[in-house]
């Protein structure tokens, strides 16, 4: 994965295991290239002028009430990107990471979204978001132990990089988390989740899908035009069929636009196959015109589903205080 960086060490005849002294350096918490004590002195120094030890560098860092950090990282061009990293019990931590700095997709409820496009990062940025984060937990006595793509931008328009940071980050040389830890998040990109059919590592795979009937969806999120819900539903099958693991689908509830019990029961009537779980998420205030629903419209929107025979869970929100929770990524201020 330091790619760039065993190809410079190659380049100038070095032997292999200097790479690995590399990626030992980084595992355990090396900074900078100074932090590389391994390696010969000028050697560090000549590998200081051409690249960086890190892609990302993190550049602010603010804590929510409920352990919740959110990062703003910088990459090499100086682009503005955030990682969010989510505290649980027992020492896990969940790792939000971004794919893209900014996202052309355009949904009407996100902050990123209002962003507009940025460039998509590489393999090397997006994991090291990841072993940053994991150096942190570390030093927290508590284990990084999975990586959800539901920060910045959408993942299966980049899945080149996406798939290699994956390899990486499952790999028990990299990072060692599980398949079924790492969860990647789409509005929808079809040919992404074909690709995502063909990738070898089973990863859990997560549909925004936030509507019921294309109407309401086209609304919301602008790339229901192009593939509309029958079309990505399909998709999500075939993956659900390859891997043997249930699609989530993740369903914002917003105030009479898509919470009524009539859209439970069209909702459920397209997902009751047993290939996927409903995770209804509360909206997370952002500049859109959107409200959440009552509390009272949530919990008449879950029993609807439960007498269809679907189980929602609920996903809470986590570090709303500091802007970093789900759609609120837009480099704010940390
Ligand atoms: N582009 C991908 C992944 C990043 S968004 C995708 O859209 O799935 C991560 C999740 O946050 C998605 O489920 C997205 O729909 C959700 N989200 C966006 N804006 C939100 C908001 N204001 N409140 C709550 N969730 C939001
Ligand atoms: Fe992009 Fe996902 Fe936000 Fe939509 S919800 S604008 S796809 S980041």
């Amino acid at each position: 994965m330091t790619d760039q960086i065993a190809s410079i060490l190659k380049s100038w005849g070095e032997p292999s295991y200097r790479l690995k002294q590399v990626d030992d350096a980084r595992r355990s918490g090396a900074r900078d290239w100074d932090d590389v004590t391994t390696l010969p002195k000028d050697l560090r120094a000549r590998l200081a002028e051409v690249a960086p030890l890190w892609t990302v560098t993190p550049d602010a860092m603010a804590e929510s009430r409920d352990g919740t950090i959110k990062w703003r990282l910088r990459t090499g061009d100086g682009l503005a990107i955030e990682s969010v990293l989510i505290k649980h019990a027992r020492g896990r931590r969940t790792l939000c990471v971004s794919s893209q700095a900014g996202c052309a997709l355009g949904c009407r409820f996100c902050a990123t979204g209002a962003m507009g496009p940025g460039r998509d990062l590489t393999a090397r940025e997006i994991a090291d978001q990841a072993f940053l984060a994991a150096d942190v937990a570390r030093e927290a006595d508590a284990r990084l132990s999975n990586v959800v793509f539901m920060g910045m931008g959408e993942p299966l328009q980049n899945t080149a990089a996406v798939f290699d940071a994956i390899r990486e980050m499952h790999s028990p040389d990299g990072l060692g988390i599980s398949a079924r830890s790492i969860a990647v998040s789409t509005a929808g990109w079809v040919p992404g989740i074909e690709e995502m059919v063909a990738f070898e590592v089973p990863v859990r795979l997560a549909l925004s899908l936030h509507a019921a009937d294309d109407d309401t969806r086209t609304a919301l999120m602008p790339i229901n035009n192009r593939w509309p819900i029958a079309n990505v539903l399909a998709a999500c099958r075939r993956y659900a069929d390859r891997t043997g693991r249930r699609v989530f689908i993740e369903y914002l509830l917003l105030d009479g636009v898509n919470d009524s019990v009539a859209d439970a029961n069209r909702l459920a009537s397209q997902l009751r196959d047993g290939r996927f779980h409903v995770n209804l998420i509360e909206y997370n205030a952002t500049t859109g015109q959107y409200r959440g629903s009552s509390p009272e419209r949530a919990t008449r929107f879950a029993e609807a589903l439960q007498e269809s025979g679907l189980h929602p869970s609920f996903r809470r929100s986590r570090g709303a205080d500091i802007a970093a929770a789900c759609g609120q990524l837009a480099n704010t201020p940390a």
